[in-house]
């Protein structure tokens, strides 16, 4: 048999050179500052903002004109982002979708946080998206996010990022003490109510919860807020560690939150690279992708489809025929093959570290329950378009059949009748605290991304 007729993945190292090597290190400094500065959906949104802002984007409201070489933004409620540029051929050829989310596992706080026990004050928390949760304990926290007053005014806050700043952090049990606890599944070991944030020990005044009250009163000098104001804030501990190399070759990335930043970022900058393309280009950045993709900022919602509506109308194209001729790059990452853990994948259609972008024709678990599965007609001229700019570029499945699974917002976009695939780079520790990426994997996906908004 000739071996051209085999098809075996390629590794980047043996594909590439050196050239290509140094542009995969060089992007991932952009990358690793994207960040540093956007752990939340709220700070994804904005540092996207800035961003568009920066390469020429104008804020869009609906209703306004445009013309063919237009760049607008959309920002939805502070948490989800829109940005779209009008191509010079017909709007009736439809979008260049690329869709990502930017909402990552955490711990929320709940509407009543604030107590004190055992010479100790806490918060409670409610986890947010999938996570095992005895991974988040004895582990650096920063808390970040919004309260807003009675008054509409609203604070932000942010504690934990800067050297100066405290962090938070969550007991464990010490293992001299841990005979029964040993006993207990991974799962049964740290249950949600566990989960709170020691926040101080020091006592002030003489209320019944002096410490509790030490922290009301730090908090209403800093934040001019009360306990009640709790209950209309989002404030969410998320790991305090910022992104670093890994490895003596620094070839890999540790971050919290690459799920799903590693793919809104390179959807980004290839937004921003291939503005001119004749194409019209669409980048999604969405929230709730971790909860199901509900609510007024998940990939449910009607927005896109309303936008794309008034695009349509303002360029004179039938929204119908828009969405029937849109393609669509779901951009979420895909579980890396781990030699720690070699039982839960297939290793025939498993995504290996440093074998480029991952295509993924189906998410979903039982049976392919839950998916939009791409057809072999997109899938065959996505391929075509790689091939122009020689991504390399590989198929996988999540895990193992049965093993367990995952959705992505790739469902919810097909279903407006839009050709969708999902995309992404493959992802060590998949929402842990911190996870881990290749440079080269992260530096294939902007390729595809520039190759999609292009060909
Ligand atoms: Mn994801
Ligand atoms: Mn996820």
């Amino acid at each position: 048999m000739s071996n051209e007729l085999i098809y075996q993945k390629k590794n980047f190292y043996e594909v590439f050179g050196e050239a290509e090597k140094k542009k995969a290190h060089e992007y991932a400094i952009g990358y690793t500052a994207f960040l540093d500065k956007a752990k939340t959906e709220r700070e994804a949104t904005e540092e996207s903002v800035k961003m568009a802002i920066a390469a020429g984007y104008r804020e869009y409201s609906f209703g306004m004109p445009m013309k063919a070489g237009d760049k607008f933004y959309f920002n939805n409620r502070g948490k989800n982002i829109f940005l779209f540029t009008v191509g010079t051929e017909h709007m009736e050829n439809g979008f260049r979708i690329s869709a990502a989310h930017i909402d990552s596992p955490r711990l929320d706080l709940k509407p009543c946080p604030l107590y004190e026990e055992g010479g100790m004050s806490f918060l409670k928390t409610h986890y947010y998206g999938g996570i095992r949760k005895y991974q988040w304990v004895t582990v650096p926290l920063a808390l970040h996010g919004v309260v807003v007053k009675a008054d509409g005014t609203s604070v932000q806050v942010t504690v934990g990022e800067d050297e100066s700043d405290p962090i938070f952090y969550i007991n464990d049990l010490l293992p001299h003490l841990a005979h029964d606890d040993a006993k207990k599944t991974v799962a049964e070991a740290i249950p949600a109510e566990k989960l709170n944030l020691l926040v101080g020990s020091e006592p002030i005044g003489d209320s019944d919860a002096p410490i509790k009250q030490h922290v009301l009163t730090i908090l209403n000098e800093k934040y001019g807020i009360s306990e009640e104001d709790f209950l209309s804030a989002e404030l969410s501990a998320v790991p305090a560690e910022k992104a670093r190399d890994i490895g003596f070759d620094r070839s890999l990335i540790g971050a919290y939150g690459h799920d799903d930043r590693v793919c809104a970022y390179p959807a980004l900058t290839a937004l921003f690279e291939n503005a001119s393309s004749e194409h019209s280009l669409m980048c999604i950045l969405a929230d709730k992708e971790e909860t199901g993709s509900d609510g007024n900022t998940g990939m449910q919602a009607d927005l896109m489809c309303d936008l794309m509506h008034e695009i349509s109308l303002a360029m004179g194209a039938n929204p119908t025929v828009v969405r029937y001729n849109s393609k669509c790059l779901s951009a979420d990452v895909s579980a890396c093959f781990d030699p720690n853990f070699p039982d839960v994948f297939e290793k025939r259609n498993a995504a290996l570290l440093s074998c480029g972008v991952v295509l993924t024709k189906y998410t979903g678990a039982r049976g392919k329950s839950s998916t939009n599965d791409a057809s072999a007609e997109y899938i065959g001229w996505l391929r075509g378009v790689m091939a122009k700019d020689g991504v390399l570029w590989q198929s996988a499945e999540l895990g193992k059949t049965d093993c367990g699974g995952g959705g992505t917002v790739a469902k919810y976009i097909a279903n407006h009748n839009i050709e969708t695939v999902d995309l992404g780079v493959p992802v060590l520790s998949m929402h842990a605290p911190y996870e881990a990426v290749a440079k080269v994997d992260l530096y294939e996906t902007h390729r595809a991304f520039c190759a999609f908004c292009k060909y």
